[in-house]
């Protein structure tokens, strides 16, 4: 599983860490609806996640995934999103 915070990393990681499209630099916050930027990718490239599925639940990662979460700067809400392969 490999993680990037440094964010002089995040453009190019955004193009990298995911199984799909892109992820984008920002999106809008939820609750006050500015800028939420991305702090952190979570690349599970390995199905670590896969294995740890708990029993009956109904969505879990069932292949390699990738995770991006977000923070808003003005409010402090936090969101994430994900794809996998
Ligand atoms: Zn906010």
């Amino acid at each position: 599983m490999k993680m990037v915070i440094e964010q002089s990393k995040m453009a190019n990681s955004a193009k990298d860490f995911t199984y799909q499209a892109p992820f984008p630099i920002t999106v809008k916050c939820r609750k006050c609806k500015n800028p939420a930027r991305l702090i952190m990718l979570v690349d599970d490239d390995i199905g670590e996640l896969v294995a740890q599925r708990p029993r009956n639940v109904k969505v879990w990662p069932h292949d390699c995934s990738a995770i991006a979460i977000y923070l808003c700067t003005n409010c402090g809400s936090m969101r994430a999103t994900w794809n996998q392969g």
